[in-house]
């Protein structure tokens, strides 16, 4: 399949790119390594997405070139005309947003590249792997098979952040020598400094950031026996700390780095609804639990978006754990609220039939 993917890519003269919303550093380090790659070999390429990148990703090599999908003649003509239609870190048209049905229905060869579980099937050409660390990893094997002389800083680098970013800067399960040797190479042909690129990516925060840090900690919670932590972002967080939403990527890791916590939460409340991230150890999986309110992911690092207040959607998600997650002993019922113990009731019930 890589093969049949390269063939694609080396016989198309314009190639559309798009990732999902929201976009994280292995989305936009993704695209902007392909798309500088594709540059390289004398491609025409668009990078095209709804959503603007992160803050403390606009340094990256071809950051300005990226796009916001507006609809306009020129972006859906390109779309419509492309020979090629990349597809990086999500496997569903809905994540692509307002780009997705452009994507979709273009008469371009449409080519995934993505580590997420559950893909969807309009993709003419895969190339996919759940255990796979980052879309960036599975795009460096694309290029392996293709030209690894063509990797350049502005391919390297961005591809390097990918990875770094997906892997909790290279910590997770799915880290392995391979990996490494990957990391090896990007090194050697981008003349790349990692603490400068770490720096770049992480050390941007601003004070209002770490005010905010400090009041979404103050929430924590442990429940049922120390194994689940939770923290919240409110509204009111956000407009009295004057920080971005943005800020908040990472905070869950905090919950998640207490002994004996296999699963972290965070709700984030926004206008629309309540957004939650989850974050687990090892087996603990949470990208069913996710799925159940319509969202999905990894098996260790999931988010899912409920329409209603957060105190319903915590709530919910809190009763609903013993569903997804193996947990030794369950919250007792003086912890909870009526109205929680007879949720939790009622899925323990529905669970036994
Ligand atoms: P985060 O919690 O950082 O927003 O997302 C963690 C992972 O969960 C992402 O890599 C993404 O795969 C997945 N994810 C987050 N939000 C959603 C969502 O609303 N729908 C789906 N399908 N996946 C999501
Ligand atoms: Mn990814």
């Amino acid at each position: 399949m890589s093969e049949a993917i390269v063939s694609a890519l080396r016989k198309a003269r314009r190639i559309v790119i798009s990732t999902h919303t929201r976009p994280d550093g292995d989305a936009i380090g993704s695209q902007l390594a392909l798309g500088n790659y594709l540059k390289r070999q004398g491609k025409e390429v668009m990078m095209l997405n709804q959503d603007p990148s992160p803050y403390n990703l606009e340094w990256m090599p071809g950051a300005d070139h990226i796009e916001l999908y507006d609809g306009s003649l020129r972006q859906v003509e390109f779309i419509a005309h492309a020979d090629v239609a990349m597809i990086l870190d999500t496997n569903v048209q809905e994540r692509l947003g307002t780009v997705g049905k452009q994507m979709r229905d273009t008469t371009a060869t449409k080519i995934l590249v993505d580590h997420h579980t559950d893909a969807e099937n309009w993709f003419d050409l895969t190339w996919k792997r759940e255990s796979a660390s980052s879309t960036a990893e599975l795009l460096f094997e694309l290029f392996e098979q293709w030209d690894l002389d063509v990797i350049d800083y502005d391919v390297a680098a961005p591809l390097y952040v990918a990875m770094m970013t997906d892997t909790g800067s290279f910590r997770f399960s799915n880290v392995t020598a391979t990996l490494h040797r990957m990391v090896a190479e990007l090194l050697d042909r981008g003349h790349i400094d990692t603490s400068v690129l770490h720096a770049e990516v992480y050390d941007k925060k601003s004070i209002e950031g770490i005010k905010l840090l400090s009041s979404v900690l103050s929430s924590i919670e442990l429940h049922y026996d120390g194994r689940i932590g939770t923290v919240v972002v409110t509204r009111r967080m956000l407009s009295d700390s004057r920080a971005s939403v943005e800020e908040t990527d990472g905070f869950v890791n905090q919950v998640l780095s207490i002994e004996g916590v296999l699963v972290a939460l965070i709700f984030t409340e926004t206008e629309r609804g309540t957004k939650i991230s989850f974050r687990s150890k090892g087996e603990n999986h949470v990208h069913k639990w996710a799925q159940s309110y319509g969202g999905g992911g990894h098996r260790n690092a999931s988010g899912a978006f409920i329409v209603g207040t957060l105190d319903n959607a915590f709530r919910k998600a809190i009763a609903s754990a013993p569903h997804f997650i193996d947990l030794p002993t369950l919250e007792t019922s003086s912890e909870l609220s009526d109205e929680d113990a007879a949720y939790l009731n009622s899925l323990m019930n529905s669970q036994n039939n």
